[in-house]
């Protein structure tokens, strides 16, 4: 195998067929590719899933036991790599080598708890209203699926969804985000090391509107799950809609931190730093607004600002509080949405600029906007950047209204010694995460997980206790003995 077959078709690793050329870059290091070969093309995709659906039918008969011995065995590869895979991630992706080495380790312990999944997702008995009607139901795969992931935890999400799909019987075509192909490669290797049949694993590698859209568009699919944004998870929404095939998506976020003025103040700081600068604002969980009560906004934002410019920043091979941004576009959001908010009234407390020395990669400095109002772009708008907006509110109720008043709900948080507030506010709050004197980031592998309003479909949690039904069909079965 050369380092330019990215493609991994019924067990064979091969190059793409399109003329068109995909550039791995390291956002700290632009100018010096990290690799360079040809993406896959629309016919590609389909033997893909032309692939994958003939192995279904041999796959669905594979029995727990199998199933679970080789999501152990991925498990346990994963994690006798932990320190390459991290470095493959941090290169490409450009997070801190501690969060790379965290993820890769996560993702060991995802393959691990959906293997469970194999002897536990079982269907039910149900008390039938006729004794001689025995009464039960059944989950069977659907099929072949595709899974459609974004760049920013480049081998949790895809790991989350693959062990699920495998484990509840189903084959897999893979399309990983064209910005992070090396790590998903290094993935599907350690799948096909542990002993994945031909063909039930799948891994395209090229653009979202060729492939991706093939996938989505594709009779053989039986089921999408997508993690993205939000305008493309709706488009993909309406594919899936118009074919009745089942559809996941989780999307964007533009999640608050609610500080209320019995909190801890200290405490509050540094979750709001964590949530809004960890991994450099690049979590669809991120904290993008910190909605304070007045009587603590002022002794808040100090905290805040302090915290923010003590931060390291660099390349994250050198383990900095905060690395590049993962790419060119993605450094020019950045640096859009400050103009905007600027021209919009709000109020530049620190950053908004690339740091001194760190001219070449894309970097800019954790930055924190006050006077920041419900109608502004910059409070409704996903940056997916090192950016937080201040927010001022008078009452609970008013900031409840305002931690609402956006199109997403994916997660959320409160501070608070009142355990009566607190409870107000998971009830108000339109989120599918809610922490209570925590970060908006960061979740449980065991914990359902996912957003309401336009962070998701809602169709299925991830993760959790009863992620695998987004991949099964349920029958009811009514059987009368002769
Ligand atoms: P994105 O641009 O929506 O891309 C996500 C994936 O979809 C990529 O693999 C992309 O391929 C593919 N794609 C693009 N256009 C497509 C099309 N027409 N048909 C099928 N597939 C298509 O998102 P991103 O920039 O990678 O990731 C950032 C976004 O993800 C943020 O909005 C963030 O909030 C969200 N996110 C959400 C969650 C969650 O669980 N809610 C978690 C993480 C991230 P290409 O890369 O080739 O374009
Ligand atoms: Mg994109």
């Amino acid at each position: 195998m050369t380092d330019t077959q990215y493609q991994y078709i019924d067990g064979e690793w091969i190059e793409g067929d399109s003329d068109d050329e995909m550039t791995v870059r390291n956002p700290a290091v632009p100018d010096d590719p990290l690799a360079t070969f040809p993406r896959a093309d629309r016919e590609q995709a389909r033997n893909a899933v032309n692939v994958a659906t003939e192995a279904s039918e041999t796959w669905e008969e594979t029995t727990p036991d199998e199933r679970d011995s080789l999501l152990y065995d991925v498990a346990d590869l994963i994690d006798d790599n932990v320190d390459e895979l991290a470095q493959t991630l941090t290169k490409e992706e450009g997070k801190a080598i501690s969060s790379s080495r965290g993820e890769v380790s996560r993702a060991a312990e995802i393959f691990r708890f959906f293997a469970s999944y194999a002897r536990t997702a079982t269907g039910e008995t149900i008390p039938s209203s006729d004794p001689d009607t025995f009464t039960y139901t059944i989950r069977e795969p659907l099929g072949t699926v595709a899974l459609v992931t974004p760049w920013n935890f480049p081998i949790a999400t895809p790991s989350w969804k693959l062990a699920t799909a495998l484990v509840t019987g189903n084959t897999v075509v893979f399309k990983p985000s064209s910005q992070t192909p090396m790590i998903a490669k290094r993935l599907v290797e350690l799948l096909e090391l542990a002993g994945i049949p031909d063909g039930v694993v799948n891994l395209v590698v090229g653009s979202g509107s060729t492939v991706g859209d093939e996938l989505t568009m594709n009779d053989g699919i039986d089921g999408v799950s997508f993690t993205g944004s939000t305008g493309v998870g709706r488009q993909i929404a309406q594919a899936a809609a118009d074919r009745g095939i089942p559809i996941q998506t989780e999307m964007g976020g533009k999640n608050p931190q609610v500080v209320l003025p019995d909190a801890d103040i200290e405490d509050a700081a540094d979750a709001a730093i964590g949530g809004a600068f960890g991994l450099t604002g690049q979590a669809c969980t991120a904290t993008s607004r910190l909605i304070a009560h007045e009587d603590v906004v002022d002794e808040l934002t100090d905290a805040v600002v302090e915290r923010a410019e003590s931060l390291s920043i660099g390349p994250g091979m050198d383990d900095p509080d905060m690395g590049p941004a993962v790419s060119e576009e993605q450094d020019e959001t950045n640096f859009d949405y400050i103009d905007i908010a600027k021209e919009e009234g709000a109020t530049l407390l620190t950053g908004g600029t690339r740091p001194d020395g760190l001219e070449s990669g894309y970097y800019i400095e954790p930055t924190v906007f006050t006077d920041v109002t419900s109608d502004m772009r910059i409070a409704q708008e996903e940056v997916f950047g090192p950016v937080l907006s201040i927010m001022e509110a008078s009452d609970f109720d008013g900031a409840i209204k305002m931690a609402n008043d956006v199109e997403f709900g994916l997660s959320s948080s409160v501070f608070t010694a009142d355990m009566a507030s607190a409870r107000r506010f998971a009830n108000a709050i339109e989120a599918g995460v809610v922490k209570i004197n925590g970060t908006t980031t960061g979740s449980q592998i065991q914990m359902p997980f996912g957003g309401m309003k336009a962070s998701s479909s809602e169709t299925q949690k991830e993760m959790g206790q009863t992620a695998y039904e987004f991949y099964t069909h349920e029958k009811a079965v009514y059987r009368t003995d002769p």
